[in-house]
């Protein structure tokens, strides 16, 4: 059985009280999530102990929002992999669109933060998608594909183990436009097919959640679906009980 995750990218918002009162309003509400779906939070990296602190002993995951692709030295501004561990963090999300589209990150780059966030133990949530234009021409299974084979077919199968993938289509991503059951469905399965075109029956274990303007209003629609095991939440994880509505739609 797969697991079914819901994660909440706080992206660059609340300050560092308001985010320690976030976490411990989705804490207090966890017990009603059911122990088959895990709960994986991820605030800014000045957030990251303090929250853990207000998670701690509930099962919430803690996870970044980006990690270096250097081990450590003079990288003025980064965030090293075995820095996130010793702050708690079981998690970080890389390759995110907004990551992508305003501070360059590329396929080369995003196959070395997966490689050393892998190596310290953390699980990347890496996520893929086509913006509007490539959707428009039809290239949307041409360019998940890419971004899959690009960076993942570089992991051994172990560390793929660790990886959970998120398909976020870009036009979707904080604009109120979901994509439809149906047209996440066939991205995921198609995803689930490149993995195990490499990986073979691995491809089965790996979790794969929907990312974009996912709320409770469509998240029971969205996680009926065959390959899609649950949710990568942006605008909805800033609301306790938006956050654990959506966890409550399996
Ligand atoms: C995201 O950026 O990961 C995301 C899914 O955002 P939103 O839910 O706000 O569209």
């Amino acid at each position: 059985m797969r697991k079914k995750i819901v994660a909440g990218n706080w992206k660059m918002n609340t300050t560092v009280a308001e985010g320690v009162e976030l976490a411990k309003a989705v804490a207090a509400r966890s017990s009603e999530v059911p122990a088959s779906v895990k709960l994986i939070i991820a605030p800014p990296f000045t957030h990251l102990v303090p929250v853990g602190e207000a998670i701690k002993g509930t099962g919430i995951g803690l996870s970044a929002q980006n990690c270096a692709d250097k081990e450590k030295g003079a990288y003025t501004g980064e965030v090293a992999a075995d820095m996130l561990v010793s702050a708690g963090c079981g998690y970080t999300i890389l390759g995110h669109s907004e990551r992508r589209q305003y501070y360059g990150e590329t396929d080369a780059k995003l196959v070395e933060k997966v490689k050393i966030a892998t190596a310290h133990g953390l699980s990347p949530i890496f996520c893929v998608g086509e913006n509007l234009d490539e959707r428009e021409a039809g290239r949307h299974f041409e360019v998940v594909t890419e971004q899959v084979k690009n960076v993942l077919y570089t992991l051994s199968a172990e560390d793929m183990a660790k990886v959970i993938i998120a398909y976020e289509p870009v036009w979707a991503i904080g604009t109120g436009k979901t994509a439809t059951a149906e047209q996440a469905q066939e991205i995921h399965a198609c995803i689930r097919k490149v993995v195990a075109d490499k990986f073979g029956d691995l491809a089965g274990e790996i979790t794969i959640l929907y990312g974009g303007s996912c709320k409770p209003s469509n998240a029971k629609e969205l996680f009926a679906c065959p390959d899609i095991d649950g949710g990568l939440i942006g605008g909805a994880a800033l609301k306790a009980d938006d956050f654990i509505a959506i966890a409550l739609s399996f």
